[in-house]
């Protein structure tokens, strides 16, 4: 998982220290990266244990990112083992500019999210508020996936980023990867007038 985080970093995708990354274990707790660190040299000592809520299980323990709450909601909602979240270009303007959500549909690659089989499909990514208050933006995240039905394992925080998630490493990155190349084609048209 370190060479992956290093790898997003290369395409750009985690510039200055941003960006954050966990896995589940069997046993519940999460190993979520550290905050601060520049991840083209992330190491997997620079992971760290939290528990469900988000509070460091080791004495003394270096502080966790930021937003580890979010990832500790994206655990209580979904049967999820991975949470990738990274901050690019086109999720920054994009989220910005779509206020609610951003939908996409006739597009070959939406077949590579579970369960989808045709391109007709809709995929919809939901779009919150930016906050720096994270508790506060939990609760609101989580009290939106139990008022709505939606089932594409991702969302984006406005004028910030995307959080992508799988059951497995691999699952979480061709999520990751079809998100970013979705919201790539949507900025493309939308310069282009075409969309
Ligand atoms: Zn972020």
């Amino acid at each position: 998982m370190a060479e992956t985080i290093r790898g997003l970093y290369m395409r750009g995708w985690a510039p200055a220290t941003g960006g954050n990354y966990s896995h589940r274990k069997a046993d519940g707790t999460i190993r979520i990266s550290r905050s601060g660190i520049n991840k083209a040299r992330f190491l997997p000592s620079d992971f760290m244990t939290v528990n469900a809520y988000g509070v460091p299980m080791e004495a003394g323990s270096p502080q966790p990112s930021a937003e580890t709450l979010l990832h500790c909601v994206v655990y209580r909602l979904f049967d999820a083992g991975v949470v990738l979240h990274v901050h690019t270009v086109a999720n920054t303007v994009l989220s910005r500019h779509f206020t609610e959500k951003i939908t996409f549909s006739g597009f070959e690659l939406q077949k590579v999210f579970a369960g989808q089989t045709t391109h007709e499909a809709q995929i919809v990514l939901p779009v919150f508020a930016n906050s720096q208050d994270m508790p506060a933006l939990a609760k609101t995240i989580e009290a939106y996936y139990r008022s709505h039905e939606c089932s594409s394992p991702g969302f984006l925080l406005s004028g910030h980023g995307l959080y992508a998630w799988g059951k497995t490493l691999e699952e979480t990155e061709r999520h990751l990867e079809a998100f970013e190349f979705l919201l790539a084609c949507k900025l493309e048209m939308q310069k282009a007038g075409i969309d």
